[in-house]
């Protein structure tokens, strides 16, 4: 069963109990829909050295990349500000795996989320094509 958008920001928002932020008490949640259908759920996790922190999003896209299912359809990504905006090092990271029609979601709940497309969050990036063009 396709899941609508509304469903995915909720089980991102449920997902939030999963975090594990005892430092900082900022719980943040990712929901990764896969062009296959497939649904994949990241929480960021701390660590009492800091550095180590894993954040939500490459957590959940990682889940799906390690069950080989990259193609990534949709990513939201829920926190506990009112809208939680992915940190440098997970654009970087989305834009390995993301291409031009996926679509980056930051949601407060059903009712307040704007939905990106990598190019507005991380415009002019360097990726594998870079790398092609050398
Ligand atoms: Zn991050």
């Amino acid at each position: 069963m396709k899941k609508s958008l509304e469903d995915l920001i909720n089980i991102a928002i449920e997902n939030k109990k999963n975090s594990y932020s005892p430092y900082s008490n900022f719980r943040v949640s990712s929901v990764v829909l896969t062009k296959k259908g497939n649904i994949y759920k990241g929480v960021n996790i701390e660590n009492a050295a800091y550095s180590v922190t894993l954040c939500a999003e490459r957590s959940a896209l990682s889940s799906a990349i390690s069950a080989g299912d990259r193609e990534i359809d949709t990513i939201v990504i829920t926190g506990d500000s009112t809208m939680t905006y992915p940190c440098g090092v997970c654009r970087q990271f989305m834009a390995e795996f993301l291409d031009s029609d996926s679509k980056i979601v930051i949601a407060n709940s059903i009712n307040n989320y704007k939905i990106y497309g990598l190019d507005d969050i991380l415009p002019y990036n360097f990726s594998k094509k870079d790398l092609e063009e050398k």
